[in-house]
């Protein structure tokens, strides 16, 4: 029985795995009732903002999923100049967000690494050093990574993509630059540099079954990850992966409620961490965020990103928000959390419980 596995204290993979097929309504509700009530336990009844800036769609990589990859010659490529970002940054800290995250696509070379590196001092300068700064800039070495840290970053998210290693391969270039060991190698080395590690998974991929998902979920416990920020899987048309997807892959209706699922069984069986609701929660329905909130997540990360830019993100299609200005979504957002008894926390950093946790 569904209620059964809900009561246990430690849940075994088998019964991951029941939880994750639920297909009944009304188990699917007591299995996200479960979700929110650890939160209210761990979190409170809290949601917290990283305002989001998309710095560059600029990237060395080739990732099968990905509308901005190296190889689509469709996208006209930007980069924010330093006072960009830097204005934006202003614009979070004095909306009280309390933590902003830069975006971008991959790069390692030296011009790009002293450019966060300068952007993250002059960021902390203007704020007092308050800000909590995550960083989502792909795979680096673990002297970038420390460089960053010291210049005022505090978390980084990279994503695992899928623990299945077969699917991995299926889903990026067959070469040295895309290899699952030198992404687990990098998220060591962020653990080794001191950050808050985040990282998550793409959820609903062609090939990817439950028991897949139920491994990335204890893949997640076994490396003691301090953050998740994980969403559906989102065709790019003009991407190779995106046109094997096509007619492919579970419906948007179900690659949602699967979301919703990983969302409720990661906040079930690893606690006090912080999860994201991702904006492709939002791009696969309007209360997409709200949903993933009351499903276990307490993390927001609105875009801040100027609406001239955002056109030119498009990791996937169907981005939400991209002609909203920063604020009207900030007050929308703030009252549709409200009607669902969450409170914003502004002027908080909003740290990953976890982290702390077990460092004492
Ligand atoms: N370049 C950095 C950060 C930008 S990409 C990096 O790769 O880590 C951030 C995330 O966007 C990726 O980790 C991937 O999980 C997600 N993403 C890319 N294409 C996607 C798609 N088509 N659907 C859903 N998520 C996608
Ligand atoms: Fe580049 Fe990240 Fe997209 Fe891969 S997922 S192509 S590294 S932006």
């Amino acid at each position: 029985m569904i209620k059964d596995i809900l009561e246990k204290e430690n849940l075994s993979k088998e019964d991951l795995l029941k939880l994750i097929q639920i297909e009944d309504p009304q188990e699917l509700q007591l299995l996200l009732d479960k979700a929110y009530e650890i939160k209210l336990k761990y979190i409170g009844n809290k949601v917290y903002y990283r305002g989001l800036i998309e710095c560059s769609n600029i990237c060395i990589k080739n990732c099968r999923y990905c509308g901005i990859r190296k190889g689509n010659e469709n996208v006209e490529r930007f980069m924010l100049t330093k006072d960009d970002i830097l204005e934006i940054s202003q614009w979070i800290y004095e909306n009280g967000y309390g933590s902003l995250a830069l975006q971008s696509g991959e790069r390692n070379d030296s011009e790009f690494v002293n450019f966060i590196e300068e952007t993250l001092v002059e960021i902390q300068k203007n704020s007092n050093n308050s800000l909590g700064i995550t960083l989502s800039l792909g795979e680096q070495t673990l002297d970038t990574y420390k460089r960053w840290l010291k210049a005022g970053a505090s978390r980084y998210l990279l994503r695992i993509e899928t623990t299945n290693r077969e699917l991995f391969k299926k889903i990026h270039p067959n070469d040295e630059f895309h290899t699952f060991e030198r992404r687990i190698k990098a998220l060591k080395d962020l653990r080794t540099a001191g950050y808050q590690v985040g990282t998550g998974v793409m959820i609903g991929l062609p090939g990817q079954t439950y028991e897949d998902l139920v491994n990335d979920i204890i893949f997640f416990k076994e490396n003691d990850i301090d953050m998740i920020g994980m969403g559906p899987y989102i065709i790019h048309e003009e991407t190779p992966l995106g046109q094997e997807a096509l007619g492919n892959i579970l419906s948007d209706g179900k690659r949602f409620q699967l979301s919703l699922k990983m969302i409720a069984l990661c906040r079930i069986y690893l606690k006090d961490i912080n999860i994201a609701a991702t904006t492709a929660l939002h791009a696969l329905d309007p209360l997409g965020r709200e949903k993933g909130i009351l499903a276990g997540a307490n993390v927001i990360m609105p875009n801040a990103t100027s609406k001239n830019i955002k056109p030119k993100y498009q990791l996937y299609r169907g981005k939400p928000n991209l002609n909203d200005d920063a604020i009207k979504g900030k007050l929308a957002l703030e009252k549709s959390l409200k009607e669902v008894g969450e409170e914003v926390v502004y002027f908080k950093q909003g740290n990953s419980p976890h982290f702390y946790n077990r460092q004492k």
